[in-house]
């Protein structure tokens, strides 16, 4: 199937932050004459899905959007690229053979599709942190039954990947994730309690997508970062420290026994991870922006505060827990987002809603098959969904 010497490639998300970052290494280390681009997915956003896929001479372009079916279509004819449509298609988009993919769909949508790219051994390069979280030690599992490797994109996970030496995993002491504080660092809850989502999604030094960009606001995002270090180091919840670093130059560090700690550093661009990721373990060239230490001048660190971000101690508890408190605690901070993106909620709420719900589903027993992941995940979303309906009702 593939061109000889290429790598074959899919993109999972190629219109999303991630996905058009995924495309400009790409482009930059050779495009189509270095890579076989095997399938690309979207949804909303079909004009740059179709340019993408013309650009990257992709066999496959999906959107996961069944009703945008016909503007794909029309916007790809004549080009010989294959055009599907639906959640069935992104699903079988991820199960064609390419030997790399970047899983970066936002949110559980994401999971299936990693799954199906995971358990047919593909190297995943895995921004779509939903996977680890929700299904945790399975999706592990289903990567390694597959046979390929997981590589982490997340920026902390990619600096802490390239600072744990080969055979030293006994030696590691803790993992601690830098976390830049948001644009709320520094303000008290009352200042954070009438925040909209326009104002939230201000983040100060990374251009993300719109869900990171609130999830950093709030540090849901650093919650879910710790559940998902947890997995992908198989370390415990206590060996995982949080500290804010305002400047995100130092992008995660490993902490060892002799008293050594390794760090990554970087201009805040995700485009370093993503190409690590795709030619780990070598390292490509970039044209990204250079760090400059006389010109940065300092780095400052201070502890997180876990009253004005709760979503850090609903992180431990979800940890403690185990089980599927990961895939609950997921699945009711997505469904709270989309209440405050859509204003029936306030910033604050968030957090409320997402401990509520874990609490109230904290006897589901431990998953051992993806489906009862699953089935928690939509328990997690309708309580969480009848809890902010009687909420609005009290207000
Ligand atoms: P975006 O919102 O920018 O992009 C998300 C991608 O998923 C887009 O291609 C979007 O399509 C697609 N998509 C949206 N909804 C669905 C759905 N229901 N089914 C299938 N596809 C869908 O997100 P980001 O790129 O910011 O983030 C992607 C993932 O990477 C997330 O898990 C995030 O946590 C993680 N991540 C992101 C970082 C960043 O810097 N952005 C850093 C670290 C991790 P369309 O746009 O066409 O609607
Ligand atoms: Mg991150």
């Amino acid at each position: 199937m593939a061109d000889s010497g290429k790598r074959t490639v899919s993109i999972l998300g190629s219109t999303g932050s991630i996905g058009v970052n995924t495309v400009d290494v790409i482009r930059q280390l050779g495009g189509r004459d270095r890579f076989d681009v095997v399938a690309i997915t979207g949804h909303s956003n079909i004009a740059l899905l179709a340019e993408q896929a013309i650009e990257c001479g992709a066999r496959l372009a999906v959107t996961a959007d069944e009703s945008r079916y016909g503007d794909l279509k029309d916007a790809l004819s004549g080009t010989g690229i294959e055009v599907a449509a639906g959640r069935a298609a992104l699903t079988d988009a991820a199960a064609r053979d390419a030997s790399w993919v970047m899983a970066a769909i936002v949110g559980t949508a994401g999971l299936a599709p990693t799954l199906a790219a995971a358990s047919r051994g593909a190297d995943i390069a895995l921004a779509n942190k939903e996977c680890l979280v929700s299904a945790g030690d399975l999706f592990v599992e289903a990567v390694k039954n597959g046979g390929g490797r997981l590589i982490p994109v997340d920026s902390e996970h990619s600096a802490i990947f390239q600072s744990l030496e080969d055979d030293q995993h006994h030696a590691v002491e803790r993992i601690v994730l830098t976390a830049s504080g948001g644009p709320f660092r520094t303000w008290s809850r009352e200042q954070m309690a009438g925040v909209t989502a326009e104002i939230a999604r201000a983040h100060p030094n990374w251009s993300m997508g719109l869900k990171i960009s609130i999830g950093s606001a709030s540090m849901f995002n650093k919650a879910l970062e710790m559940i998902e270090a947890r997995h992908l180091f198989d370390v415990s919840p206590e060996q995982i420290e949080v500290i804010v670093h305002p400047q995100s130059v130092i992008h995660s560090m490993v902490g060892y026994q002799d008293g050594s700690v390794l760090a990554q550093l970087g201009c805040p661009d995700m485009r370093t991870a993503i190409g690590y990721a795709l030619t780990y373990p070598d390292r490509p060239k970039l044209a990204v922006e250079r760090l400059d230490f006389a010109k940065l001048a300092r780095l400052d660190f201070e502890a997180p505060d876990e009253i004005r971000f709760p979503a850090l101690r609903l992180a431990r508890t979800a940890m403690q827990r185990g089980g599927v408190q990961g895939a609950i605690m997921n699945a009711a901070e997505e469904t709270a987002f989309h209440a405050f993106c859509e204003k029936r909620i306030g910033f604050l709420d968030m957090a409320d809603i997402v401990e509520q719900v874990m609490d109230d589903l904290a006897a589901i027993p431990a998953a051992t098959v993806m489906d009862e992941v699953f089935a928690a995940d939509a328990e997690a979303r309708l309580r969480a969904t009848d809890v902010i309906g009687k909420r609005e009702m009290a207000a």
